[in-house]
């Protein structure tokens, strides 16, 4: 980084610098720039910071900005600077160093502003405050608006992290997390909650006779059958292997049965397509129905599920057992 000339000397205009555009004695201000230096800058190469802060303005050419001051976080993104545009007003600002690093990516012109100039300048012309504070909003706007999205994101990434992927129903994961909250909730609210347990029946069989393709097709179906019959405040949840889990908060374990029920008798007229969507033999499935009771805790109310279920295969599977 050389210098090349000063401000006063070359041929830019106070109109060719965005923090002081529109200032009412344009002549006052060049005056005020007239010695700050403008530097060459080569492709590639990098700004020598010094130690004080100090403002870049980019006269011509183009800049990179890394872990970018200009967005206020230090978080690797990087920003392409263009002609006009400036960096390292905020560590001005706040006599901070600044965290970012600046590099030519073509060749280009810099003009240096020392921190007491810019301090000078706010004093003299309020057109640098005014334009500077512009800046500084949209910039806090914009970290924002990036910190949103990356909060979105990562709520997407959580979702999804707590989907079943053959399935699309919710997973152990989010059984762990949210169960005891709906459990919780129910005790404090001395509201019922109901809890389905089901197990497809003969999946061995099943898997052995069309094989783990076809399975896997029949296990989506069952999930289709749960997720097309439910409420939207109800929840299903691939438990594990080929056993499920509907949870209905606000439910007695009277109108947990009749769902039960309607369940089983959509499972067995389910159509499973396997290759060249050919129908495959029916599925049915077992249902095991507890209701929560007073002081019962998640491990509880899942054993009685099952205990449930348990009995409904004695029985001879294809039923709703309590
Ligand atoms: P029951 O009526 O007593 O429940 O008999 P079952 O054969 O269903 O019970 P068992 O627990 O012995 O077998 C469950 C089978 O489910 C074992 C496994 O092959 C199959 N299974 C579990 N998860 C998956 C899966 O993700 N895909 C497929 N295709 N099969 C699965
Ligand atoms: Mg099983
Ligand atoms: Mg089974």
């Amino acid at each position: 980084m050389k210098q090349i000339s000063t401000f006063g000397s070359s041929s830019y205009q106070i109109s060719d610098l965005q923090l002081l555009r529109n200032s009412d004695d344009d002549a006052a201000v060049a005056r005020l720039l007239a010695h700050c230096p403008i530097m060459l800058l080569e492709a590639d190469e990098a700004v020598t910071e010094s130690n004080r802060a100090r403002l870049y303005i980019l006269l011509r050419g183009a800049l990179s900005v890394a872990s970018d001051t200009r967005t206020g976080m230090a978080d690797g993104t990087v920003s392409k600077l263009l002609p006009g545009e400036s960096v390292g007003e905020q560590s001005v600002l706040d006599e901070e160093a600044n965290l970012s690093s600046i590099t030519a990516l073509e060749q280009s012109e810099v003009l240096v502003v020392e921190a007491d100039l810019v301090w000078q300048l706010i004093d003299e012309s309020n057109v640098l405050a005014r334009n500077l504070l512009r800046l500084l909003s949209f910039r806090i706007r914009a970290a924002n608006a990036q910190l949103r999205r990356r909060q979105k994101l990562g709520e997407f990434y959580r979702q999804l992290s707590m989907i079943d992927g053959l399935t699309g129903l919710y997973n152990r994961a989010w059984l762990n997390d949210l169960l005891p909250t709906m459990i919780a909730t129910a005790h404090g609210s001395n509201a019922p909650l109901s809890l389905i347990m089901i197990d497809l029946d003969h999946f061995k069989k099943f898997n052995d006779s069309h094989g783990h393709v076809a399975g896997d097709e029949a296990l989506r179906a069952a999930a289709h059958v749960l997720s097309g019959a439910l409420r939207p405040t109800d929840f299903a949840v691939r438990y594990g292997g080929e056993e499920m889990m509907v949870l209905l908060p606000d439910t007695s374990d009277k109108v947990a049965v009749s769902v039960a029920e309607r369940l089983c008798e959509r499972m067995r007229s389910a159509q499973v397509f396997g290759d060249m969507r050919l129908p495959l033999p029916h599925i049915t499935a077992s249902f095991g129905v507890a209701a929560l009771q007073a002081q019962q805790n998640e491990q509880e109310l899942i054993a009685t599920a099952d205990a449930a279920l348990y009995r409904a295969k004695e029985q001879g599977r294809n039923r709703v057992a309590v």
